[in-house]
């Protein structure tokens, strides 16, 4: 039997292709839905730098923002999760998943509203049947994960860790997962203005790009549809009022300077190829952010 908890590196593959346009140029029969499993009440200066620069015009205040998961159908290698959101948990209990003497306290705005269900009930409502799940990061991007299969690989960035502020909240996400995966970008290859990246299946479908900062082995990806080819920022950029204004993440970064760099290069990223859809760490255009 397989150990509890066994880490090892994602196998990353040799890609041929060396720029985007030839990336581009290739898609695959690969899409993306983005389910909405819950709500986070947070504060503006959160997910917003207010001190930047470009910031003048934004006041501190709140905002309702969205917990999302993207299920990932690709034709030939079937289905899978970029992150998780929230599980069911969250219905039944103030802080869900998380733990800690705190968690009551810490999480008490990490809520499940009428319109959000837990990841387990969507994927079994769609019939999905994962093959594994990739994460941008953990925090609550992947406290869906103890409601999904222990067997299958939960891969993330390498540096990536739970949080733990023990006993007072931490997290055990992965507990009986038998299969985690690091993906080590040292081993990717440089593409242009992003940098460091990995072509996750190595067919050019689904890449994985360094993007650390908010956290320290955050990922974002993007997706080679035929249909749509899509950006999925993570919270390298969590809303589209930051993106739109050229603020970056605010206090929940864990490295500013780094997560700001970042944010950049997915905004350059951007006017090259202005036509890839953005899904920003927290909003879509079907699920927004309410500010008040
Ligand atoms: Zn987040």
């Amino acid at each position: 039997m397989k150990k509890v908890n066994n880490i090892s590196n994602y196998m990353v593959k040799k890609s041929e292709l060396k720029d985007w346009d030839s990336v581009f140029i290739n898609p695959t029969s690969i899409e993306i839905e983005t389910l909405r499993t819950g709500t986070i009440i947070s504060k503006m200066s959160g997910l917003l730098n207010l001190k930047s620069a470009n910031a003048t015009e934004l006041k501190d205040g709140t905002a309702n923002i969205p917990v999302l998961a993207h299920i990932l159908r690709h034709e030939k290698y079937g289905d899978y999760l970029i992150d998780t959101g929230f599980d069911s948990s969250f219905t039944n209990e103030i802080g869900g998943n998380f733990k800690g003497i705190l968690k009551k306290i810490y999480f008490r705005n990490y809520i499940q509203e009428k319109n959000s269900e837990g990841i387990e009930f969507q994927l079994k409502c769609r019939c999905i049947n994962l093959n594994g799940v990739f994460l941008t990061h953990i925090h609550e991007h992947a406290s869906g994960s103890p409601s999904l299969p222990n067997e299958i690989p939960y891969v993330y960035g390498n540096g990536e860790r739970e949080e733990n502020f023990f006993p007072f909240v931490y997290s055990n996400f992965f507990k009986n997962k038998v299969d985690l995966q690091k993906i080590d970008f040292l081993k990717g290859q440089d593409m242009p203005i992003l940098g460091k990246c990995v072509d996750v299946f190595g067919d050019g479908s689904f890449w994985a790009i360094s993007t650390p900062g908010h956290t320290k082995g955050h990922i974002s990806y993007i997706v080679n549809g035929k249909e749509t080819k899509s950006l999925i920022t993570g919270d390298v950029c969590i809303s589209k009022k930051g993106f739109e204004l050229g603020v970056e993440t605010g206090k929940f970064s864990l490295n500013k300077e780094q997560g700001r760099e970042s944010f950049f290069k997915i905004k350059e990223f951007i006017k090259y190829y202005p036509c890839t859809k953005i899904i920003f760490g927290h909003e879509t255009d079907e699920f927004k952010i309410e500010y008040s």
